[in-house]
């Protein structure tokens, strides 16, 4: 089949973008959705067991808190609060942590460690993906079911200051609002002196139930200065000011007869050792989370703060206030919040979360039978049911309260399994259609080599022998060989990879154009060889030098240490490596070069010239020479210059560290700094 250039050219790029996308397609994980249409309403919510008919069982209990007051501080770190920096920089914080009615957590936030995809999850409690990253500065409005929507919908009136990311995200929600942007990163007096100012009037008022505050200040110190900066410990300070203020005004306002307040301490991520954020090291997914209420007991001493995702806060704060879980939720209760409830309550909440999870497993996952939770789930709901059963006869007696706290433990155990298998699936990579979408891409690569010389001749014809191909005994063999796998695959994997969604003729089609190509590309490879084979290629006699070959090596080594995802934070040690030793070789080739050479010539004089040596052949070109320099200082010139090469080096690798993991170690930078 004959095809002109432009036309192959076209066909080839059309392929090639299919293939990429099928690639990407495996590459990032498809978001875990629930199939309910619409945000979860109370509708959804399930029935308590046993108690079959009687009305309003299947509501959302009771709201726990009457306000709340969500303190967001950007790129806060976990030891500002809790470490030594919390103890110096934030006395009223860690006094409350240690001895006030506080349950305090490290919240482990999931990567990209950026702040829009972390207000996503901190709202809507899925996990967004590497893609979020790229919408990060320019977030359209969140249309998925979140919180601050349940919130709104329920009535409640909130009020939000702060980053203006969330006024994007929500453009409607909120009663009132005042936005600060993160474009000037150099600000961080102004940013937060604009949502401070707006405090003492509204925490006067009593016509809000949700305050959120989102602190940008200590985000653009780490940007600035980084983490051990001397601007950190005034900014933490003021932070602590202003926790001291909120939570004063919230006690005085504590009355008889209502609700309690809560006010919750947190960051959206972390803040690594150089002061940025967005990778998955320890420092930038480790956040605070406190949470204050008179509801809680008082603690008597410190106690080391548990781990939980950063998610687990979602579901929380929503039946908190008395609100459905939102639908895409994966993160599970913190039990410490509820366990001054009373056991039927506890209960109650755990089934609704445990139900809204196993809804979302079983329409995320087609092998939802087979996971532990699931069916963890099931019996703890059972067990839950006679348990209510004999609690509603009237029974109180010490096997009840027992059996009672061994369901509490079971549902526990089931939302934790149910939760992470949700997480995991979130992280998990389609490998089938990776696989398939690279060879894909690398079958038209192959193609376009070997069609280059044709295409680029004169005629600019290409003939593409697919025709003679569809003919062949190996094009059937591969036929079968492709159908086959592609079955072979999805009934091992459960049917959870794109291309096996696909309908069947789609990918019977894919299947024959592949095996197609490939006979044609060893059918153009072939009518290749024999040229290539008459006419004796001109560097036959080329053989590999030392140098070239460590080129070759530390190109392909360069190449396979970016296959390692956590080596690209400190990629530039490789370079570093690569450099130096590079210059070493050249260094050791100008010495054999030139020493060689000399003894060669003292040897010649010695025994007389017999042949002329090849330096004295003719006119040689030399730089130094053309300079006016002597051959004994060019030689001199070319011995140092390595050895020059290699101090540069070595200075310019302390003038600033560079990636992560030994960014605190000394160099220029700081003493300049300094
Ligand atoms: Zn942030």
């Amino acid at each position: 089949m004959k095809l002109s250039s432009s036309l192959f050219a076209l066909l080839c790029l059309v392929c090639e973008i299919v293939s990429i996308a099928l690639f990407l397609r495996g590459f990032f994980p498809v978001p875990v959705k629930s199939s309910l249409s619409a945000q979860s309403t109370e509708s959804h919510v399930p029935a308590e067991p046993q108690t079959g008919s009687e009305p309003n069982t299947s509501k959302v209990p009771e709201p726990l808190f009457k306000r709340v007051v969500i303190v967001l501080i950007d790129a806060l770190r976990e030891d500002f609060v809790f470490g030594s920096d919390g103890r110096r920089f934030m006395p009223y914080t860690s006094h409350v942590v240690e001895r006030g009615s506080s349950h305090s957590f490290i919240a482990k936030a999931r990567p990209p460690t950026v702040t829009m995809p972390r207000i996503k999850a901190l709202t809507t409690g899925s996990i967004p993906g590497f893609i979020d990253v790229v919408m990060n500065l320019n977030s359209p409005a969140l249309l998925e079911d979140n919180l601050i929507w349940q919130a709104k919908s329920a009535g409640k009136r909130i009020i939000f200051y702060g980053d203006d990311t969330w006024v994007r995200l929500f453009p409607k929600h909120f009663l009132e609002h005042d936005g600060t942007t993160s474009f000037f990163v150099s600000d961080y007096t102004e940013v937060d002196n604009n949502v401070t100012r707006h405090l003492d009037g509204t925490l006067k008022r009593d016509d809000w139930d949700i305050l959120i505050l989102h602190y940008l200040g200590l985000d653009h110190i780490g940007h600035i200065s980084g983490p051990h900066s001397s601007l950190i410990g005034p900014k933490l300070m003021e932070m602590d000011d202003i926790i001291k203020k909120i939570h004063a005004s919230l006690i005085s306002k504590e009355s008889e007869g209502t609700l309690p307040n809560l006010l919750v301490l947190c960051g959206d991520h972390g803040m690594s050792e150089t002061g940025s954020h967005g990778g998955s090291s320890e420092p930038e997914i480790n956040t605070p989370l406190v949470l204050i209420s008179p509801a809680f007991r008082r603690k008597v001493g410190f106690e080391k703060p548990g781990v939980l995702e950063q998610v687990d806060l979602t579901p929380t704060l929503a039946l908190g206030l008395g609100l459905p879980i939102s639908k895409n939720s994966v993160g599970h209760l913190i039990p410490a919040v509820f366990e001054e409830l009373s056991l039927r309550e506890q209960l109650r909440l755990l089934q609704i979360n445990g139900h809204q999870l196993s809804r979302l497993l079983q329409d995320s996952n087609p092998t939802f039978h087979k996971e532990a939770g699931y069916e963890q789930f099931r019996v703890a709901e059972k067990s839950h049911g006679s348990w209510l059963k004999l609690y509603l006869d009237g029974n109180t007696s010490e096997v009840l309260s027992n059996m009672g706290k061994k369901v509490l433990k079971q549902y526990l155990e089931a939302l934790k399994a149910m939760s992470s298998a949700l997480s995991k699936q979130l992280g998990k990579y389609d490998m089938y259609s990776m696989i398939m979408g690279m060879i894909f891409i690398l079958q038209v690569l192959f193609c376009l080599m070997l069609a280059m010389p044709e295409a680029l001749s004169r005629e600019a014809v290409v003939d593409v022998p697919l025709a003679s191909s569809l003919l062949s005994l190996p094009f059937y063999l591969l036929c079968l060989f492709g159908s086959a796998l592609h079955v072979l695959v999805c009934t091992s994997t459960g049917g959870t990879c794109y291309l096996c969604s696909l309908p069947w003729v789609l990918v019977f089609t894919v299947i024959l154009l592949s095996s197609a190509f490939t006979c044609a590309l060893v059918s153009m490879a072939a009518r290749r060889m024999p040229a290539s084979n008459k006419t004796p290629a001109k560097g036959s006699d080329w053989t590999l030098s030392e140098l070239d070959a460590l080129l070759l090596i530390g190109t392909v080594g360069h190449t396979l240490s970016l296959g390692s995802s956590s080596f690209i934070e400190e990629e530039h040690q490789t370079w570093y490596f690569l450099l130096n030793t590079l210059c070493l070789a050249i260094f050791q080739d100008v010495c054999r070069k030139y020493f060689r050479e000399q003894r060669h010539r003292g040897e010649e004089r010695d025994e007389g010239p017999l042949l002329p040596s090849s330096t004295e052949e003719g006119p040689s070109f030399s730089p130094a020479v053309e300079l006016g320099m002597s051959s004994g200082s060019e030689k001199w010139l070319a011995l140092a210059t390595p050895l020059l090469t290699l101090t540069c080096c070595r200075l310019l690798r302390s003038l600033n560290q560079t990636g992560v993991q030994w960014a605190h170690l000394p160099d220029f930078g700081h003493w300049l700094n300094r």
